[in-house]
């Protein structure tokens, strides 16, 4: 399955997420803080290539 990391703007730490809500417009939720963002409003995306 691949997969991307995303930054949040908030707390600034990474975490792994399903590839197929990079694009899929719905909010993600960061584990650390529980803050709820677009993909597109991560603080940084890692979208390598990862198994
Ligand atoms: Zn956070």
């Amino acid at each position: 399955m691949r997969l991307f990391w995303s930054t949040c703007p908030k707390c600034l730490k990474a975490f792994v997420v399903e590839w197929a809500l990079r694009h899929a417009g719905r909010q993600l939720i960061c584990p650390y803080c529980g803050n709820r963002y677009l993909p597109d409003e991560s603080a940084a995306i890692d979208d390598r290539y990862a198994e």
